[in-house]
Formats: structure tokens, sequence, C-alpha cells
């Protein structure tokens, strides 16, 4: 196992700034090699930082597409340039190269702390479980979701969101920074626990598996016409079954959840997400037992 520098990425969306504050104070404090493995920090989007906003010309977390025909394409959005930069200077063949992509969000919807995934990479999962059996946190898989990707942990062999809130966006929350610091703090003793064999993974680890997302009513002109049900609102991860109210709209009407599978409910209105036309995802609940096989994996880096 060589794992030796893990990126730590900041202000992927410029106006989630509890965690650009967070690795500023913990750098001050941790600014060494430690037990062999390194942080690298870095501002994702450092000119949507400084305006204030989640990005420039386009959602940079949607940007670090494979194929370099797309990147040729679009040469001109500044997200894209910035996820080539990015790619060719802390990518693992890049010319600092790091084996591990953290990337920190913050997000409106009262989901906690949690782990978003992208798809069942082996070496994800390791790293998941054991976030997930030291603190318990809901992990969020998604995959299969024609409409989003380009995800920055993807251009990593392995790497996870950290998402937490809620918080509004360009707001500082103190308990929201003290979070960040305690996970940023607990990676690398995992992974160094990982390293030297000293660590058993638990024996499952529960993801809720993307499947869907919803879209507000809407009226005849496109324009929302509905808010998000006041037994909904903050629910996230929290079961939703037929009946179950999702919206009232501007006549007082609800509109219920009509499906027959039971459903866990995750960015439960989402201000970023509104431009996606995403007012909450759907998720279905699911157990992984745990394998040799994730070890032996991150082992490999
Ligand atoms: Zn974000």
């Amino acid at each position: 196992m060589t794992v030796q520098r893990i990126l730590i990425v900041s202000g992927t969306h410029g106006n989630e700034i509890n965690p650009i504050w967070a690795v500023k104070q913990f750098n001050s404090e941790e600014n060494s090699v430690k037990q062999g493995i390194e942080y690298e920090y870095i501002i994702g989007n450092p000119i949507a930082y400084e305006k204030g906003c989640r990005y420039i010309d386009a959602d940079l977390n949607r940007s670090f597409n494979e194929s370099k025909n797309y990147h040729q394409q679009n040469k001109s959005i500044y997200e894209i340039t910035r996820a080539n930069v990015l790619v060719d200077q802390f990518g693992v063949n890049g010319s600092d190269p790091c084996q591990i992509a953290i990337d920190l969000h913050t997000t409106t919807a009262n989901m906690g702390t949690s782990i978003v995934m992208y798809g069942r990479r082996l070496k994800d999962f390791c790293l998941a479980a054991l976030l997930q059996n030291k603190f318990g946190l809901p992990i969020y898989l998604h995959e299969k979701d024609e409409a989003q990707k380009g995800f920055l942990v993807e251009a990593w062999p392995c790497g996870l969101v950290i998402e937490i809130g809620s918080v509004a966006q360009n707001f500082y929350d103190p308990e929201i920074i003290k979070r960040f610091l305690i996970i940023m703090t607990s990676l690398r003793e995992e992974i160094y626990k990982l390293k030297n064999n000293l660590i058993e993974l638990p024996k499952e680890l529960i993801v809720h598996v993307h499947q869907r997302s919803i879209d507000y009513p809407r009226d005849e002109n496109g324009d929302i016409d509905g808010i998000i049900h006041p037994k909904r609102i903050n629910q996230d991860w929290k079961i939703i079954k037929k009946g179950d109210p999702l919206f009232i709209d501007s006549k007082g009407i609800i509109h219920k959840y009509d499906g027959d599978e039971l459903i866990w409910p995750v960015f439960i209105g989402e201000v970023a997400y509104k431009e996606k036309k995403i007012a909450m995802s759907y998720t279905k609940k699911e157990v992984i037992y745990s394998k040799n096989e994730w070890v032996q994996a991150f082992d490999s880096l």
C-alpha cells in the first residue's frame, strides 16, 4: 500500500464556504506529513469563491468528463478548463499526484453529515465503510443517472464527497465547520490504520441508492407551482410511502407520493438543484456485505 497523498478539495462550489474555512483552520494546525500521509489542499473553484457564486460558466462538479472530445468542444467554459488543470496537476498521473480525492460540500437540505459515493468502486466502498462504521454516517450512492455525471472524485482512483447540511450558501456556521474538522482528522487516522492492517471492516455497509429525482409541480408556463409540503420539509433520509404528502401547490392541493415502493428522499429542497429541476431525489436502501477485495483494491492504490 503506497497511499501518500490525499487531495482535500473545498470550494468546488464557490458559495459553499464552510469547508474552505475548515481547511484553512485545519491546514494551519496540521500542515505536515504525518504517519507517512500528506494532505494536499486546494480550492476547487477559486474564481467562483471570490464572487460568492456556485460557478462561473458551468457546474465544476459536473465538468470532469473523461472524453477528450468533450473538453476540446468546451474549451471556453472556465470550469472545463479548471477541471483539466486540476487533473493535470493533482491527478494520479499528474505533476503533483494524489491517490485519493475528498471533495467537501455543504447542502441547504437537512441531510446532516453524509457521504456521497459515485458508482460502486471497490476502493470507495473500503473508505466509506470505515467512515460509516466510525461515525454512523448515511451513504448516498449515486449511480445510473444519465442527467448527472462528470463528478470531481470520479477523476481519481478513489474518492468520496463529504456533504454536510443544512446551511445556507455563503453563510459561516461554526457547527458545520467543526464537523468538517472532525472528518478531516479522522480520515488520516483511518487511512493510516488501513495501511498498516490495524483495521477490520464492518460486516456490512448500508447505502441509499439513487433511483431518480423529481421536479417541483409546475404550472402551464413551466413556473414552479408548489412548495415542499410542511410534513416533508427537512425530512431527508426519512421513509416515504404511498399517499404521503410531497408538495402543496398555490391552490392548497396536496401532491402525494403515489408509488408502491418505499423510498428514502435526499436533498429535499436543495437550493442549488432548482436550476436542475430537482426538488428531491429518491433512494432505496440496500445492505452491502463487506468483501476482502475492497481492502485488496485499496492496497493497490
Ligand atoms: Zn456542492
